[in-house]
């Protein structure tokens, strides 16, 4: 019996190893603090949830147009044009499941075998997966602490080639917080505007942006080169709807009925009911103000783990401008050891610690780096600070 090639080389989660292992300690009657959630703690607003209600009441339970809920696409471009003052069409929007759908779709339908998609490191740990499937290869950048692991001008004209199809942006970022400056796109436009180049602008944390920074989408930036951007977003992140699967993608009419036809044959529509409660979201002003006290919530816990972060030696770290992670640089504690174990990976430092003090993080090595990991404060500010005493108290015990 002979399975896929395309299958074998991706890749299984790296994390798998280490949340199993916290699931378990978890079932065993451990108290287990997780820093690997990648979603926020809070629920789903109450008037989300009624709707949901409401869409059953009504017998909204059947298909819908497989590339979306007219209302809802309708909802998505108004709310989007009012965030950022750019319009898009009815055919210019598809919605997916999930933000990770419309970037299978998106890269499906413009990759061919041989194609290249740049993804600049540290990366979320689907893109090169994601690629991988849709029948690309992932051509990775090496960033710089220097640079606050940005890539810049000169490290993006380095890797593009006649086999370069695409480049996968992401700001705010998972899993640093990175946040590029409208600046710094400039500078990658220049070079971007002299290709070809499709561009994916992943601008899923967009409503997670802190100190009143103001978030650009791409496409607002350069409407010119609209034609090659696809700019991806969902409810996941700040409805705090996870679960739901609702995700969409912007980009042109033609990219659009392509993804369109990919997903019209695999999974058809988003559920029903979750596409009415998101329409009824997008247009309620009321969460509006929801969200930017949640945002405050999340500003207030990034500050606290700065706080206690920057009490433990060994350990290096950027402060966010986004998103809900901290990428914590652990160069200068790999090769110690723990009670005779050497910590020679993130890996290793994930998998030890988990078992030591009982706290679960993620390693850098599912982002592309080996000397990192990643910790989310979407959780309640005393886990949190019970959560990093015990990540003190592990570090002290290295030798
Ligand atoms: N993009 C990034 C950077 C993410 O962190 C995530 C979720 O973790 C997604 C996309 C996909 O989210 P969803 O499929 O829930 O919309």
């Amino acid at each position: 019996m002979e399975y896929s090639t395309k299958i074998a080389k991706i890749e299984e989660s790296k994390t798998i190893a280490v949340s199993a292992k916290a699931a378990s300690l978890k079932k065993s009657g451990n108290n287990v603090i997780s820093f690997g959630v990648g979603e926020p703690d809070f629920p789903t607003p109450e008037l989300i949830k009624k709707a949901a209600g409401e869409a059953m009441q009504k017998n909204m339970t059947g298909y819908t147009s497989a590339a979306g809920l007219p209302e809802l696409k309708a909802a998505v471009i108004n709310k989007f044009a009012a965030d950022y003052n750019f319009k898009y069409t009815m055919d210019e929007v598809i919605i997916s499941n999930g933000g990770k759908q419309v970037l299978f779709n998106g890269l499906a339908a413009i990759l061919n075998p041989g194609d290249e998609v740049i993804i600049p490191k540290p990366y979320w740990v689907s893109y090169p997966e994601i690629v991988k499937l849709a029948g690309g290869k992932p051509v990775f950048i090496e960033t710089q602490k220097a640079n606050n692991y940005k890539m810049t001008a000169a490290d993006l004209t380095a890797h593009i080639n006649n086999n370069t199809k695409a480049i996968i942006l992401n700001s705010p970022s998972n899993p640093d917080g990175h946040f590029y400056s409208e600046a710094e796109i400039a500078a990658l436009i220049d070079v971007l505007k002299n290709t070809e180049l499709f561009i994916i602008s992943d601008e899923i944390y967009d409503k997670l942006l802190y100190d009143n920074q103001q978030f650009v989408s791409l496409v607002q930036q350069y409407p010119e080169l609209k034609a090659r951007i696809l700019v991806v977003n969902g409810m996941s992140k700040t409805y705090a709807m996870t679960g739901w699967r609702v995700g969409f993608g912007f980009a042109n009419a033609d990219w659009i009925s392509n993804m369109a036809k990919i997903q019209s044959h695999t999974t058809s529509n988003v559920n029903t009911i979750a596409q009415y409660a998101s329409k009824i979201a997008l247009e309620t002003d009321q969460l509006t103000k929801i969200i930017a006290e949640r945002r405050q919530v999340f500003q207030q816990r990034r500050d606290l783990v700065a706080d206690y972060l920057t009490e433990i030696p060994g350990l290096e770290f950027i402060k966010p401008q986004g998103a809900f992670y901290y990428f914590i640089d652990i160069s200068a504690l790999l090769g110690k050891k723990f009670d005779d174990k050497i910590l020679n990976s993130s890996l290793d430092f994930a998998d030890v610690l988990l078992e030591a003090v009982k706290v679960a993080v993620v390693p850098g090595v599912a982002f592309g780096m080996d000397n990192f990991i990643r910790i989310s404060f979407a959780l309640n500010e005393e886990d949190i600070k019970q959560g990093l005493t015990r990540l003190a108290d592990f570090v002290e015990q290295l030798y």
